[in-house]
């Protein structure tokens, strides 16, 4: 066994894992095109080699996309409506079903998913949570909740991040905020008020994608791209004087780029400079997942979230504000052994992360106490002059 598999181990030993842990991670095997090689033994865990690997869900190559669906993004949605941060980060080799599981066919989107079942995770999320939405939006019983959301989705490639709704935008910067972690100057951000909205989005996005040649996929993606939805809502019953709670909650879906060794397949330099760049963010964000993995939880800050676009991007997700499932998909045929291996190490390690993430709420007590500071700050001010 690998150092980080002894260490793995032993954190494992000490830490037993909570009911509902803030970092899950699912397996998913895709459909074989020879042999296959893994072996599902049970609802949590598979065999590869003999050597037995535990997650918190593995999907066979059987599975459906709404059997996925009900694992990861379910909860989620329930979360987010709660005021949680919630990402989905799929992860895996390029050709292992990354795509398929996050987004699904395009053509499915613009569908009914009872009607046509290939969706992926995300338009089902969004199915989901408009159709709670718009119940709870009706469901007056004195109290009145009204929601808003915002979306954006980017691109991150060569460490510079792209706008995939104006793909003129090319490279924008991460600005710090106190109040929200961060966010992307500049980034294009479109109201949605129905899933129609953001299908529209997505395929839009989507298309914008970048795409490099590999053997392995001629439409392999070279990049990563991260949706977002910002969900923020108001609540307020009788007895509220004005404002009543707050709630805001970001939604964040990932499809990483393939982060496999064997890049130099075809010649060219665009694909040597692509090549380089995948090895590094693979290593960065490796580099995030262990130090957070086994940290003490006094060390938030020691963590290099900053050393890239993709890890500053994923601080939240990793180790932050957010409740996170990694869904990493693999091949399960003879030649991609080492890859999945490597694909499932990196989960094993990522499952041992502890999040933090609380409701995001703003409630008429708060508002009150910080009038009350404002007030007092002022008569302060106004003593010193
Ligand atoms: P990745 O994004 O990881 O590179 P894709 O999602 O593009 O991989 O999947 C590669 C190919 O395999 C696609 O043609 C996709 O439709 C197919 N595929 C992946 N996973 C599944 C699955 N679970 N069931 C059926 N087809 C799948
Ligand atoms: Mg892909």
């Amino acid at each position: 066994p690998r150092k980080e598999e002894i260490i793995a181990s032993t954190l494992e030993q000490k830490m037993p894992k909570a009911s509902d842990p803030s970092v899950k991670v699912a397996v998913r095997i895709r459909p074989a095109v020879g042999d296959a090689m893994l072996r599902k033994v049970s609802e949590d865990s598979l065999y590869v080699d003999e050597r037995k690997f535990t997650f918190d869900a593995v999907f066979e190559s059987n599975a459906t996309q709404e059997d996925v669906y009900r694992s990861v993004g379910a909860p989620l949605v329930k979360d987010a409506l709660c005021g949680y941060n919630a990402s989905i980060i799929a992860y895996g080799q390029t050709g292992s079903g990354k795509t398929y599981t996050m987004w699904g066919p395009q053509s499915a989107m613009v569908d009914d998913p009872s009607v046509s079942g290939l969706q992926g995770v995300a338009p089902r999320i969004f199915q989901d949570l408009f159709s709670k939405i718009q119940k709870e939006q009706g469901n007056s019983d004195g109290k009145q909740i009204n929601y808003q959301c915002r979306c954006s989705f980017l691109e991150v490639y060569d460490n510079k991040i792209g706008d995939l709704l104006d793909p003129t935008q090319r490279d924008l910067e991460i600005k710090d905020d106190v109040k929200n972690g961060f966010y992307v100057e500049n980034l294009t951000e479109e109201y949605v008020a129905c899933y129609e909205d953001i299908t529209q989005i997505l395929i839009k996005g989507l298309s914008n994608r970048k795409m490099g040649a590999t053997k392995i996929n001629s439409k392999s993606s070279r990049s990563h791209i991260m949706f977002t939805c910002i969900i923020e809502s108001w609540c307020k019953d009788s007895s509220s004087k004005c404002f009543g709670s707050s709630k805001t909650s970001r939604i964040c879906l990932v499809d990483l780029a393939g982060f496999e060794r064997n890049f130099a397949n075809n010649a060219g330099r665009q694909h040597v400079k692509e090549g380089k760049y995948i090895k590094k963010s693979s290593s960065q964000l490796g580099r995030i997942v262990n130090i957070v993995a086994g940290r003490q939880p006094d060390k938030l800050d020691e963590v290099p979230y900053r050393s890239s676009r993709l890890t500053h991007l994923l601080r939240e997700s990793f180790g932050g504000n957010a409740k996170l499932s990694l869904i990493c998909t693999i091949r399960p045929d003879h030649k991609s052994i080492s890859e999945s291996i490597r694909t499932l190490r990196f989960g094993l390690r990522a499952r041992l992360m502890k999040n933090e993430p609380i409701v995001n709420e703003i409630t008429e007590d708060d508002v009150d106490d910080l009038s009350d500071q404002i007030r007092q700050l002022k008569e302060e001010l106004m003593r010193a002059k």
